[in-house]
């Protein structure tokens, strides 16, 4: 047996083999300690090999489901190896085989996704600073590939947030050093561009890939030959029904890169947690398909101004039609399709798929009948009209309630097969006649107490208690001796017994092949099946956008071709969800206003303030109502944030370093048409550094970059920038002093802020008393003494500091002129009365 499993074990290195034995999975070695670690499970051992124990540990086979579950959470991959042998008629160890591979980025399994999110695998090619990108989401059946470069692969690991990434062995490691992402290297070769193409002419069957609108070679076609083999590797040679194929390029969406989409907290907190975020706060889908196109449409603003108004016209539509309560309550019936539909392309889908399958059909004319017409509708229902057939064809093959396994019957519905139905009435048949022959046999004997009954160990019998054994006719055989009673067989029975038992193995038999002659015939629909489910998540997105903007008082934005960003009493969509009076801000950019620079306490609302232009911005852009009052957005192509002071020591960077490797790139990168957020730039250095960096950083952007820009800073020698510069205008967040205590007011206004609040901010978050007391003197020594050395003209004069020579004065003359060693105790107390005196 230990020869079998390390033959096994051998094809499947890196993985957890699972290993059949009875009713358990044990895992050996190396894989029993790993496991043992990671599942908590006890370790044991047995049996030696090369005089070691050799270790083991072991799951039952029917709690599977949930370690797997962990394991694929925790980044591991395992095979599946089950007993396929006969126990009882083979000689030596069963045959054994790896029936399913489950590694983090091939899961189909309901059981094991996240429905709420796209499972997707990754692999790159990468070659002289290019990448290729090729991913499929096998749940979704959804496959694009991408050409770009190797920079950009930090901003999109963010955006597709792969489960697992296949790279090939000669790729530089470096860069995936940091990942919690299983990274998972082939061989080169299986990159090979040119081969992969004609896999993929032939699988979709078509002459060349030019309709999928790859007419140059991409190196992701690499990298899809790759991610193909691999799935191939993992579904026991089968590969997939993929959707199709997608080019994407970046000129179709805003660019959002990978610190903008954390500091927008999009889909993921800043600290890495689901809520609250955008996603979480619009995310009131009916169907895990249309939370997860939700997911990827905020991920996705489109920079095409048509596709925009049509989504936006769709919200329109709904909202005036007022049937979202009622759609939504339809929504709600409709199964995950989506991953029904590829669980039957890989014909693992159970019977309960099936039955889910049809309901939803069932409801889907209804959903369609009720959705408004026009403009997306249209496209939409006609592909929800999924054929008639696939919902008959399901209606009639399947139990209204199916059992969840085939092996264990109970899924094919009576009247589908006239073969089952017979085997099936023999099996029914049964009852009757067992209690005609009860009946008959106590006439026969004269025992009224005989009984006929079966049971699984001894099969159908007839027994007789102790008293009554001795009047039993002569056809009966002994089966089995009880306590009390003896049982017996007759011929009779014993020929019915074979008839029902075998009438019960080959309904099984016979059902389990119908059941798979229904999963063949839906491969020919699966396409018309994915546009269906395509469909019904779209009017799920759509439907949710309506019922929020109705909810929250969102409106449609309107688009031009003039530089302009302009928006009305905005207001941040996540942070006025959380408190009660949130206070609408306007911005205004045009060609002659394209910097606001942000000055105002700490806790005035500046960051707020930014991240909501920002998000709505983003929300414009994917077809959304935005909370403001109106809003007027014309071209835009990128959005950037350098926000917050976050650490990536993981990562091996200082916050500084982090800080100016996100500015960096924000210099290299941003246009006239981009959207640039700066949050106190230069804030993790000296104070002269800082002031020096980001007084330069602005000037950049505004003279080279040109892009919108909303700076917000704590160096307040900044504000100056507006006198230099036409496009530059002062904003500030405001604040009272009320007794003692400050106020905001969370309300943007022109012009730069008047006086810092630092210190009464400070006092409101607790710092003692004595500490305030002594920062506000202090304070006021260094405004004083700024002003005497007239600190304004001349920005980077050193006379912030406190360092200025000190002015002499009588009692330190005096004091300089005293020798310690010279006076007497007495002289020296004088001198001391006289010292004060003079201050
Ligand atoms: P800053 O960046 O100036 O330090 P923040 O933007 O972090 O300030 O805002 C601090 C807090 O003030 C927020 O957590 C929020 O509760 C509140 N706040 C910000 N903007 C507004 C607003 N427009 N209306 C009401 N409350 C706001």
């Amino acid at each position: 047996m230990m020869q079998q499993y390390l033959a096994l074990k051998g094809q499947h290195q890196d993985k957890l083999v699972f290993y059949r034995m009875g009713d358990f999975y044990e895992l050996f070695f190396d894989d029993a300690i790993k496991a043992a670690r990671l599942l908590d499970i006890t370790l044991t051992t047995r049996g030696s090999s090369a005089g070691e124990p050799i270790k083991m540990a072991g799951i039952p086979f029917h709690s599977l489901e949930p370690y797997l579950a962990k394991l694929v959470k925790l980044g591991e991959s395992v095979a599946i190896c089950e007993q396929v042998g006969d126990p009882a008629s083979s000689k030596g160890p069963v045959e054994r085989k790896v029936m399913r591979v489950i590694t983090p980025g091939t899961l189909t399994d309901a059981a094991l996704l996240d429905d709420k999110q796209e499972n997707r695998l990754l692999a790159i090619r990468m070659v002289r600073g290019k990448m290729g990108m090729a991913w499929l989401s096998l749940a979704s059946g959804d496959f694009a590939l991408m050409d770009t470069d190797v920079e950009k692969l930090p901003s999109e690991l963010e955006r597709l947030r792969p489960a697992e990434i296949l790279i090939s062995d000669e790729a530089e490691l470096t860069l995936f050093d940091q990942l919690r992402t299983p990274v998972r290297r082939l061989s080169s070769w299986q990159f090979d561009g040119a081969s992969a193409e004609r896999n993929l002419t032939r699988h979709f069957a078509v002459h060349d890939l030019a309709g999928f609108g790859i007419s140059e070679p991409l190196l992701a076609l690499g990298a899809a030959g790759a991610l193909l083999d691999y799935v191939r590797s993992t579904q026991g040679g089968a590969l997939p029904a993929l959707a199709g194929l997608r080019v994407e390029s970046h000129s179709q969406f805003i660019e959002l890169d990978a610190a903008t989409r954390r500091n927008l907290e999009i889909t993921e907190t800043i600290r890495g947690e689901a809520a609250p975020t955008l996603f979480s706060l619009l995310d009131q889908c009916a169907t895990g398909m249309g939370s997860r196109l939700l997911a990827n449409w905020l991920h996705h603003p489109l920079r095409s101004h048509s596709k925009i108004l049509e989504r936006q016209a769709a919200i329109g539509t709904l909202l005036d039609a007022g049937q979202n309560e009622n759609l939504y309550a339809q929504l709600r019936e409709i199964a995950d399709i989506e991953r029904i539909v590829s669980r039957i392309a890989l014909k693992s889908a159970r019977p309960r798929d099936l039955a889910s399958l049809r309901d939803s059909l069932r409801v889907l004319p209804d959903l369609a009948a009720q959705m408004p017409s026009g403009g997306l509708f249209d496209g939409l229902a006609h592909a929800m009209q999924a054929e008639p057939a696939i919902y008959q064809n399901l209606a009639a093959a399947i139990l209204p309630e199916p059992g969840v396994v085939i092996r264990e019957g109970g899924v094919i519905a009576d009247g589908y097969s006239a073969d089952l139905d017979e085997l099936r009435a023999i099996q029914n048949n049964c009852g009757e006649f067992l209690t005609m022959l009860e009946a008959r046999e106590r006439e026969r004997t004269g025992i009224a107490t005989l009984r006929v009954e079966y049971n699984r160990v001894a099969g159908f019998f007839i027994e007789v208690t102790n008293s009554y054994t001795g009047q039993v006719p002569d056809d009966y055989r002994r089966r089995q001796t009880m306590k009390n009673a003896e049982r017996y067989i007759t011929p009779e029975l014993k020929q019915f017994e074979e008839k029902a038992l075998s009438a019960n193995d080959r309904a099984l038999a016979l059902e389990k092949q119908l059941y798979e002659g229904v999963l063949d015939s839906l491969q020919a629909h699966l396409a018309t099946l994915r546009l269906t489910a395509q469909a019904v998540a779209t009017l799920d997105v759509l439907v949710c956008l309506a019922q929020r903007s109705q909810l929250s008082g969102y409106i449609a934005p309107e688009f031009c071709d003039e530089a302009v960003l302009n928006i009305e009493a905005g207001r941040h969509p996540v942070v006025e969800e959380q408190i009660d009076d949130f206070i609408p801000n306007s911005v205004d950019f045009h060609l002659a206003r394209k910097l606001l620079l942000i000055t105002g306490p700490n806790m005035g609302g500046k960051s707020t303030y930014m991240r909501q232009v920002a998000l709505i911005a983003l929300l414009a852009h994917v077809g959304s109502y935005v909370p403001a009052t109106a809003a007027k957005i014309g071209r835009l192509d990128r959005i950037f944030t350098r926000i917050g002071a976050s650490d990536d020591l993981a990562g091996g960077r200082s916050t500084f370093m982090v800080e100016m490797t996100e500015t960096a790139n924000i210099l290299n990168n941003a246009g006239e048409h981009s959207l640039v957020l700066m949050d106190e730039v230069g804030r993790g250095t000296s104070t002269f550094d800082g002031l020096a960096l980001a007084w330069s950083i602005a000037k950049a952007l505004i003279e080279k970059n040109r892009c919108y820009t909303l700076f917000a800073t704590h160096y307040f020698e900044l504000t100056r920038l507006a006198q230099d510069y036409a496009q530059v205008a002062n904003v500030h967040l405001d604040a009272v002093e009320h007794k003692d205590r400050i106020v905001f007011l969370h309300a943007v206004q022109e012009g730069p802020a008047s006086q810092s609040y630092g210190v009464a901010v400070a006092s409101l978050a607790g710092v003692p008393k004595e500490v305030v007391r002594s920062a506000k003197r202090k304070l006021q020594e260094l405004e004083q003494s700024s002003l005497h050395h007239g600190l304004q003209p001349d920005l980077f004069a050193p006379s912030l500091t406190i360092e200025a020579e000190p002015e002499s004065h009588p009692a330190v003359e005096m004091l300089d002129g005293i020798i310690p060693d010279a006076i007497s105790p007495r002289e020296a107390l004088e001198m001391i009365y006289k010292l004060k005196e003079l201050i």
